[in-house]
């Protein structure tokens, strides 16, 4: 495993990005800058990263964004960010620059493509006790988990398989424990963090995250960028900090340097 940066030389880093003219600092939530907790409803940033990113997103030519798997709505219930913070939920299928600019995982076409395929599926899956359909922002998923009939449940995924495809062949299906995910569009975090990168410009990037999703973001950083990952896990990224609390040391000494910078220069 080659040696991530970490400590002075991750400092360092942090002192190089904090001075370029304009920064895009793009950050997952859960266990990025909230500690996990078991309802993800009450999931809330650490007191010290929620101020750190607030003060960031305060400096002029700095542009601070959440990137999560959670859907907008619950990104920005458990983020409490101000309305003009830029959000990418969804893994990169939902989209807001701004309290002005929102784009919905998908297009009026697309949410007939989910409808029509919820009235395909609802008959099959009322007929498994158990089975339930949850929806999601661009398809939906049948779960099973609650099935006792085994049988039932592995001729439950075969029907609502056929039956989705048959109607729908540019369906992208993903089959997990218990689950079959249907989704009308697909889209990374790294997809997400491109159309941040596009919008804002910005002559570099920090980006940090601590799960396997997060990859596909650390994934589309360049040299001039900084990939950060949160917890011990295998990645792709060039520095590493132990939890949330290292990640708020690390935003707060960017936010020093760049303040320092901006109160002398502007
Ligand atoms: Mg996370």
């Amino acid at each position: 495993m080659t040696e991530l940066l970490s400590g002075p030389a991750l400092d360092a880093e942090l002192d190089r990005l904090a001075v370029v003219p304009r920064l895009l600092i793009a950050l997952d939530f859960d266990g990025t800058l909230a500690p996990e907790v078991d309802d993800p409803a009450a999931a809330r940033a650490l007191p010290a990263a929620r101020a750190a990113l607030l003060a960031l997103h305060a400096l002029p030519d700095t542009i601070v964004a959440l990137v999560s798997g959670r859907a907008l709505e619950s990104l920005a219930a458990v983020g409490e960010a101000p309305d003009d913070l830029p959000l990418i939920g969804s893994h990169g299928l939902e989209l807001r620059f701004d309290a002005t600019d929102v784009r919905p995982a998908v297009d009026a076409r697309d949410a007939a493509r989910v409808a029509a395929l919820r009235s395909r599926l609802e008959p099959i899956v009322a007929r498994v006790e158990g089975a339930w359909i949850e929806q999601k922002p661009a398809g939906l998923a049948v779960h099973s988990r609650l099935v006792d009939d085994t049988v039932a449940a592995a001729a439950l995924a075969d029907d609502v398989r056929a039956a989705a495809t048959d109607g729908d062949d540019a369906l992208t299906v993903r089959a997990g424990k218990n689950v079959v995910e249907f989704a009308v569009r697909d889209a990374t975090k790294g997809d997400g963090l491109r159309a941040l990168a596009e919008r804002f410009a910005p002559d570099a990037v920090l980006f940090a995250g601590d799960d396997v999703t997060d990859e596909d973001a650390l994934a589309v950083l360049s040299r001039r960028d900084l990939g950060i990952k949160v917890g011990s896990a295998e990645t792709v990224a060039r520095a590493r900090v132990a939890d949330p609390a290292a990640m708020a040391v690390a935003l707060e000494r960017v936010l020093d340097t760049r303040r320092a910078l901006s109160g002398n220069t502007r």
